[in-house]
């Protein structure tokens, strides 16, 4: 894919998640990698009026090149790739249900969502808990950096889901799952609940590696 069609392509997957409520306002960011570094959208900007233009070009050390000036969560983002350089794309959104179970006070922070579906063990698989810190805090670097060599997915407590995939279609999907497990798992909360058990949970691993 030419930099220009990964420019329209940011742009298009930005429209459809804002047009279907997974972020609102100016929040949710999306980073592509591209040979030279990477693109990734820019501070302020809606996702659902992305100018592929202005998207904002980092080189590979996260310094900005050109185009609008990048999100101010890009360290996030950087803090993922460093630790897994088979990702190709990372989508981090405040997307309502992910938000709302990541202020949850009784979720296991080592694994915040059980294995309610095949689709959602195969995409996300564990998701841990990245304790709170404030907007742009570099603890909160830190902090992803420290479970991204062992996680593509994680949830930002009171905050939001940070995701890796190989692909941006693979990112933006694994996201989606992981908001409609959120809102599953919401929908299911004081209910008797028949989850996947270990052994069906350990076929899908070894049948479906995480890619990224
Ligand atoms: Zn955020």
């Amino acid at each position: 894919m030419t930099e220009a069609q990964t420019r329209d392509r940011i742009a298009a997957f930005g429209r459809s998640i804002f047009r279907r409520g997974l972020t609102f306002g100016s929040t949710g960011n999306i980073s592509v990698r591209v040979d030279e570094g990477w693109l990734m959208t820019p501070t302020g900007s809606s996702l659902g009026d992305l100018d592929p233009a202005a998207i904002s070009k980092l080189d590979g050390q996260g310094n900005h090149l050109s185009g609008d000036k990048p999100t101010k969560e890009a360290f996030l983002h950087l803090a993922m790739y460093g630790e897994r350089p088979k990702a190709g794309a990372i989508v981090h959104l405040h997307s309502t249900h992910s938000v709302a179970v990541s202020c949850l006070a009784d979720i296991d922070p080592a694994n915040v969502l059980p294995p309610i579906t095949a689709y959602y063990v195969m995409r996300v698989g564990t998701l841990p808990l990245v304790g709170y810190y404030p907007p742009g805090d570099l603890d909160l670097a830190r902090a992803v950096r420290e479970m991204a060599s062992r996680h593509h997915a994680v949830l930002l407590a009171n905050h939001g889901p940070v995701v890796a995939g190989v692909s941006l279609d693979d990112a933006v999907y694994a996201t989606e799952e992981l908001e409609e497990t959120a809102k599953l798992y919401l929908l299911l909360r004081g209910q008797p609940t028949r989850l996947l058990t270990a052994e069906q949970t350990t076929v899908l691993n070894q049948r479906f590696p995480v890619k990224c």
